[in-house]
């Protein structure tokens, strides 16, 4: 059974159960409150009559005197017996009836009231015993006709089966279309869901006109933004493959062209085994760059944890890249304080040679770049700045994404030297380590990244 279908079993039965309950309690509620308005009339004629009854000395029987003062309503009938069960008195309405109006009330020991039906007719009875001092002298009955109660309570029936049973129907066919309406977004999500995946095609967003917090909507957006992710995922993975293919062929086509090469002269050339081997270095030097960061991705990059002088790890690189930036840029220390951390020299290390080539791979000749260490809001900050080409800002959230390279960089690739690797290498060891790296580019001024790491106290105590 379709959701719809049991909220709305659900909710009708629920209105139709209360109502049915509700109505139950009001049918009582009035017939109670008719019989006892009933019984106070019938209490108040039999009090009349009691003042007027007799007994008559000679005959023993009882005799109800001042007969005509009593005014006796249409439909109330009175009968008096004495106490050997002999009818002394009736009113005229009940023309030669014999029998008593309540026959198992007949000598009752105290008052009785009770719904008789005699006949056709339907009576409220109350038989009252009479007595002087303690004998019993008889037994007065004086009863009222219900059928103006009965016509009332059936009226009252009617319209509760029929108010119930419209009641019921308006409730189901409310709750269908407000389901209907609720659910809808629901359906359309899984007709969505299904048209992704038999077209594959995750381009797709499910359209929602409704309010954006309440719970549909909430659950099109959760959908929709795990179809971007999903999207995006599967657009990386596409793209990783695609990059790699494209990373592989170039150094391979120069080393099979070599070999080809070597084997049509006959001898093995040393500048063509030298680009085989440049080339399988690069080659190498791509395998063990995609294997970290593989293990760094799925969190499984293995880390010292010892103490690390980062003032002094940082002229260490700046000491070794200068032979990278001698005679065509500037590679100078900016400010420098002595920061301790916690982590992993040599991947840190591998960090800062990242950013630094980078920078002199960038700048253009005459350049300047500029490297410092040191401590801002009670972290270590290491900062490399150039004053080279700069990154456009549309590039700047992509360039810690694997194979991600600007444009110009791509153009400039035959060059062979970088894979868009090393800025997403950067990116996880820093993130390894608790820390964040940002970056500041202007087009035309120059970049400057910031590694930011937490400080150490001196004790690196494994956590
Ligand atoms: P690559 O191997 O291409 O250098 P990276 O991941 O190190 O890959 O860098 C990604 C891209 O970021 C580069 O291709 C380049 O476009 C851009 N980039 C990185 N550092 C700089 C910089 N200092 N100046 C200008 N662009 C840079």
């Amino acid at each position: 059974m379709s959701l719809r279908a049991r909220l709305t079993l659900l909710y009708t039965m629920l209105v139709g159960v209360t109502i049915l309950a509700f109505g139950v309690t009001i049918y009582h509620f009035i017939s109670l409150t008719i019989r006892e308005q009933l019984d106070r009339v019938l209490e108040q004629t039999a009090g009349e009559i009691i003042k007027n009854v007799h007994v008559d000395p000679a005959a023993g029987s009882l005799v109800v005197k001042n007969e005509e003062n009593l005014r006796l309503a249409d439909n109330v009938y009175v009968q008096l017996w004495d106490h050997a069960n002999n009818l002394n008195y009736q009113s005229p309405n009940l023309a030669d009836m014999h029998r008593p109006l309540d026959p198992l009330a007949k000598s009752p020991s105290e008052k009785v009231t009770r719904d008789i039906f005699i006949g056709e007719a339907h009576l409220r009875v109350i038989s009252i015993p009479l007595s002087i001092g303690s004998r019993r002298i008889g037994t007065l009955q004086v009863a009222a006709g219900l059928t103006i109660v009965d016509a009332a309570q059936e009226v009252l029936v009617r319209v509760l089966i029929i108010g119930t049973a419209l009641a019921v129907t308006v409730t189901a066919a409310g709750v269908y279309f407000v389901t209907y309406r609720a659910l809808d977004p629901l359906s359309r999500v899984t007709q969505t869901a299904l048209k992704i995946t038999r077209a594959d095609d995750l381009s797709r967003r499910i359209p929602y006109q409704g309010p954006a917090e309440d719970e549909v909507g909430q659950l099109i957006a959760a959908f929709n933004q795990t179809l971007s992710r999903l999207e995006n995922l599967f657009y990386t993975q596409r793209r990783f493959v695609a990059d790699v293919g494209h990373e592989l062929r170039t150094p391979l086509t120069v080393i099979k062209g070599n070999i080809a090469l070597m084997r049509r002269i006959g001898s093995t050339d040393d500048e063509l085994l030298q680009s085989v081997e440049a080339e399988v270095n690069r080659l190498n030097r791509m395998v063990g760059d995609l294997l970290l960061l593989a293990q760094a991705e799925s969190g499984k990059l293995p880390l010292e944890h010892r103490l690390v002088e980062l003032d002094t790890l940082l002229l260490e690189v700046l000491q070794q890249s200068q032979v990278l930036a001698r005679g065509k840029l500037t590679l100078r220390l900016g400010e420098i304080d002595q920061v301790l951390i916690c982590g992993d020299r040599d991947r840190l290390k591998q960090v800062l040679i990242n950013l630094i080539s980078n920078a002199i791979k960038y700048t253009p000749p005459g350049g300047e770049i500029v490297a410092g260490a040191g401590k801002e809001n009670g972290q270590a900050r290491l900062t490399v700045q150039d004053n080279g080409p700069g990154i456009p800002a549309e590039a700047l959230p992509h360039i810690f994404e694997r194979f991600y390279r600007t444009e110009k960089s791509r153009t400039r690739s035959s060059d062979g030297k970088g894979f868009g690797l090393g800025l997403s290498i950067a990116y996880w060891i820093v993130k390894h380590h608790n820390g964040d790296i940002t970056v500041d580019s202007t087009e035309g001024q120059g970049t400057r990244f910031c590694i930011w790491l937490p400080l150490s106290e001196g004790d690196c105590s494994p956590e």
